[in-house]
């Protein structure tokens, strides 16, 4: 499922426990429109345009708070920023290497990959996500542009 509409958020927050402010309200919402896994630098830069008062330290805590609390996925630290998935259907992901852009990827044979209990070493594992690392079709169209000039 995407992200669950207003009013089921604010019924998760209450239930949960944190409390519902008119930022993490906007945040939330912003992130429903988002499908680029946004950082929050880019979330900061969108925000702002609309909320000029809301600080990038408001935004980092709150996606901190979202992740903590299931209600947005913290991408794997693919590069060095943390980037935030509002996708919680299980999902895969191809990595730009250069613009360092992450596509959903719904394969469900990936979805039913099973590990045997000899190669966990005792780890107890709750959810798989796989990746692909590579280079997108606009960079490599970027690219055999260059080696035609
Ligand atoms: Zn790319
Ligand atoms: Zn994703």
């Amino acid at each position: 499922m995407r992200l669950c509409e207003t009013d089921k958020f604010i019924a998760t927050c209450k239930s949960i426990g944190i409390t519902v402010t008119y930022q993490r309200l906007i945040i939330f919402e912003f992130l429903q429109t988002q499908v680029n896994h946004p950082s929050a630098e880019d979330i900061y830069k969108q925000i702002r345009k609309i909320h000029p008062t809301i600080s990038l330290a408001t935004i980092y805590n709150t996606l901190v708070t979202f992740a903590e609390h299931n209600l947005i996925n913290r991408v794997t630290q693919l590069h060095d920023v943390a980037r935030y998935d509002t996708n919680l259907k299980m999902h895969h992901h191809l990595v730009c290497r250069q613009c360092k852009k992450i596509i959903d990827s719904h394969y469900p044979a990936l979805d039913r990959i099973k590990i045997s209990r000899r190669h966990t070493h005792g780890f107890k594992v709750m959810r798989h996500q796989v990746q692909f690392d590579g280079v997108c079709s606009e960079c490599q169209k970027k690219a055999r542009i260059k080696s035609n000039e």
